[in-house]
């Protein structure tokens, strides 16, 4: 079972992963938690790489391939693996980050850059995306040090959101849409419901 976390900054991705793996081992199952951008060691100098304010402006297309460079590297050398070993993975961003960020955000053409993250990805797709959905000023004040893509304006930040929600429209039965406003034991207990049903897979 391959599960995604996705939404903008400060939505809670990151604690609710954490959460959906804990309950999850508690149940005995192996679970292995992931994120992206920066789970390999080649991931980890990108990860630095497209963060560091101090990289300044990047062509989009740039960004892009380093975002899709790491996704090669963390699929073939961690979430394949382990889905192979039958583990659950519960991956923090996924390609959706990559639509929503260097297609929405830096307003590249979508399906150019989803061919690319699909072929990243050798066309891998978790069996369910969770999208937490949180205003980017909410979001943005749960925070206090931004890193290059999290200092861009709120038009940028505005249109990552309108991605992931288009994303989840487009495919509703793929997607859990949470408000990330909601309690995070209440958020907690509704992701774990939707995950039930999946678990063997
Ligand atoms: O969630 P996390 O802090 O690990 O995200 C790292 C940063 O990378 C975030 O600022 C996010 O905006 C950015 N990102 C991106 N494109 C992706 C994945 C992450 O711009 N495809």
């Amino acid at each position: 079972l391959f599960v995604a976390f996705e939404g903008g900054e400060g939505a809670g991705k990151s604690t609710q992963a954490r959460m959906l793996v804990d309950a999850l081992q508690a149940e005995g199952y192996r679970v292995l938690l992931t994120r992206e951008p920066g789970a390999t060691d080649v991931g980890r100098t990108l990860r630095q790489i497209v963060l560091d304010p101090a990289t300044g402006d990047l062509s989009p297309r740039t960004e892009v391939l380093l975002y899709a460079a790491d996704k090669a590297e963390h699929v073939d050398a961690v979430v394949l693996p382990a889905l192979e070993r039958g583990d659950v993975v519960v991956c923090d961003r996924y390609v959706d980050s990559t639509l929503a960020y260097q297609a929405g955000g830096r307003a590249l053409d979508r399906e150019e850059v989803e061919r690319v993250a699909r072929w990243s990805t050798r066309q891998l797709r978790p069996h369910l995306t969770v999208l937490l959905d949180v205003d980017p000023s909410v979001g943005r004040s749960r925070f206090e040090v931004a890193d290059r893509l999290e200092a861009e304006p709120k038009e940028f930040h505005a249109r990552v959101r309108d991605t992931f929600l288009d994303l989840a429209e487009s495919d509703r039965n793929h997607y859990l849409v949470v408000s990330a406003d909601r309690s995070v034991v209440a958020i907690a207990d509704e992701v774990l419901e939707r995950v039930r049903p999946l678990l063997g897979l």
